[in-house]
């Protein structure tokens, strides 16, 4: 099982790199963002333990670079204040999961074991609906010929709805697929990533393909 561990301080990186290695893990160590990004582009690892505070290129911009590029390696996010902002944007730029500093080693290690067991995402093909297309492997979606700029979380909740299209999703469905066990804030950060979508995907193409059922959740329409 090979880890990169992009972490800064170094004394809590070496802590975590023999702690990791006395339970089988083989560690690399980078001690900034650019590094990071370099040795995670270079080499291929199970699992990728990124800090959001580094020099050089902060953890949010190594983790978007890397998806942007196609890689999927499982990213665990080490995050410094316990706000939803914080791991909202964790999991808005691509990671899997999140712990906040400071953290037990034992559950870092629990849910590092849990992230390999999942393993990469899975990377279906595309879907159409109407025409609007849904392209997972390279993040992208377009409505006719007009590219649109998704996050990947916002890309996450509009493929879970595609992939049903025409049925209601409801907002813990949504939430499970997109968000994975390891979100437990508010269900309602549902509703903002559906409010941004409407604003990329329907409005300016005077479009209501995405339909909030009422008490229920919400329907992606081929005709809307
Ligand atoms: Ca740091």
């Amino acid at each position: 099982m090979r880890v990169l561990l992009v972490e800064d301080e170094r004394r809590l990186a070496e802590l975590i790199k023999g702690g990791l290695a006395g339970e089988g893990f083989a560690v690399d160590i980078a001690h900034d963002g650019r590094d990071g990004l370099w040795m995670a582009s270079e080499n291929t690892y199970d699992v990728i333990v990124l800090d959001v505070m580094l020099p050089r290129m902060n953890g949010y911009t190594v983790c978007s670079r890397l998806r942007e590029a196609g890689d999927w390696t499982p990213i665990m996010m080490l995050t410094a204040k316990d706000g939803v902002h914080d791991e909202a944007e964790a999991l808005d730029t691509g990671a899997d999961d999140y712990l906040s500093k400071p953290f037990s080693y034992v559950v870092l290690l629990a849910r590092l074991r849990a992230l390999v067991r999942r393993g990469g995402r899975e990377r279906p093909v595309s879907i159409a609906v109407g025409d609007l297309t849904v392209d997972p492997a390279g993040l992208r979606c377009r409505r006719g010929e007009a590219l649109i700029p998704l996050t990947p979380k916002e890309f996450a909740v509009l493929y879970g709805l595609a992939r049903r299209v025409g049925e209601v999703v409801s907002k813990g469905d949504l939430l499970a697929q997109a968000w994975d066990f390891a979100y437990d804030g508010d269900p309602n950060i549902v509703e903002v990533y559906i409010s941004a979508l409407r604003r990329k995907i329907d409005l300016p193409f005077g479009r209501r393909s995405l339909v909030t059922v009422r008490g229920a959740g919400y329907r992606l329409d081929e005709k809307g």
